[in-house]
């Protein structure tokens, strides 16, 4: 479970968040590319931009059950 005291730099205010479990896979990049950007110097990834429809909800709660290392958050 991703730990919201623990989030990655960068990830704007919101429900969804990424945690430092974030083994930069890609996963979450390809599920929900409107919401999830990868931090090309540190090789992490964060959220840019909270989900602003219902597609895009589906999308974020879809990647973070596929997530492998359940670094990502929803305290929505
Ligand atoms: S799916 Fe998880 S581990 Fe992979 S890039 Fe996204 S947050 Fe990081």
């Amino acid at each position: 479970m991703a730990d919201n005291t623990d989030k990655v730099e960068d990830s704007v205010e919101g429900a969804f968040y990424v945690d430092s479990n974030c083994i930069d896979c890609d996963l979450c990049r390809q599920t929900a590319p409107e919401n999830f950007e990868r931090n090309e110097d540190e090789g992490y990834t964060f959220v840019n931009k909270q989900p602003a429809d219902d597609d895009e909800e589906q999308a974020c709660r879809d990647a973070m059950e596929e997530c492998p290392t359940e670094a990502i958050g929803d305290d929505g």
